[in-house]
């Protein structure tokens, strides 16, 4: 048996990078995957390899997130399994930043995580019982101080405030469900190329994110909710680098 055999998850961004690695980890492990993504053709490819789903959704749309639910209770009838882990990055310190940047991270990473778990936890809630999982990838910068993506890291400190929120809400109201944030440092994907800092020594590859959903994503982690988990390989204990 896998470690997530049964669990239908829904993963945004999933055609790529990070997202892309947590998509063929829980497929290996026994999930029904769906991916979400407003990149259409590669998510697709994916999908068809791991024999899932594939819906394109801008994760900033209320729409769409109606879309990508409906999509995965029509086809696998639950949902288990939400990763938070659409995104992207913009440069820009508080000095040269603009607020239309503020807004555009704000809309992407917390508004687009706060619709996810509203919305990711309606469904869940419709499995009676139901021992869902919401994973919301962080980052390092939302603890740590990198100067040059500010709107970057406001947003992703939203995500930690809200998981930690909607850890407290789940323990009060005596649900399942569990909810925990990743906050990865800098991982070898084409985001971090965007930036240029692909090149940096000591970069994490995608599946060291990817093992750390997968342990959340399972029944392993059933006592483990608001946790915010750092995966950098002590990046952010010595300072400097990746
Ligand atoms: P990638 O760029 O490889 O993948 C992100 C995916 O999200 C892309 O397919 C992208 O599409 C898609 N996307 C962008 N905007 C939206 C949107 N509005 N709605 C739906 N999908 C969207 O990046 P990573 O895999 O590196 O990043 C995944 C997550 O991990 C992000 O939240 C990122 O902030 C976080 N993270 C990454 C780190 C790293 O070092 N790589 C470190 C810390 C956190 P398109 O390519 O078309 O834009």
């Amino acid at each position: 048996m896998g470690r997530v055999s049964g669990k239908i998850a829904l993963i945004t961004g999933g055609a790529s990078g990070l997202g892309r690695a947590d998509a063929l980890a829980l497929a290996r492990e026994g999930a029904r995957v769906v991916i979400t993504d407003v990149s259409e053709e590669a998510g697709r490819a994916l999908a068809k390899d791991i024999d899932g789903e594939f819906v394109r959704h801008d994760v900033r749309s209320e729409d769409d997130w109606h879309k990508a639910i409906a999509h995965t209770l029509a086809r696998f009838g639950k949902l288990d399994i939400l990763v938070n882990n659409a995104g992207i990055v913009v440069p820009g310190d508080i000095e040269t930043a603009t607020l239309e940047q503020y807004r555009l991270l704000n809309a992407i990473h917390a508004e687009g995580s706060f619709l996810g778990c509203k919305y990711g936890i309606e469904a869940m809630k419709a499995n009676p019982g139901s021992t869902g999982s919401i994973i919301n990838i962080s980052s390092l910068s939302a603890i740590r101080g990198f100067p040059g993506v500010i709107t970057y890291a406001a947003a992703k400190g939203a995500i930690l405030a809200m998981t930690t929120t909607i850890a407290a809400h789940f323990r009060e109201k005596g649900y399942a469900m569990r909810c925990n944030a990743i906050l990865p440092g800098m991982i070898n994907t084409p985001l971090l190329a965007a930036v240029g800092a692909d090149t940096l020594p000591g970069l994490g590859q995608p599946d060291d994110i990817a093992n750390t959903v997968l342990f959340l994503a399972s029944d392993e982690s059933r006592h483990v909710s608001g946790a915010h988990i750092v995966v950098d390989n002590a990046s952010s204990i010595i300072g400097g680098g990746a």
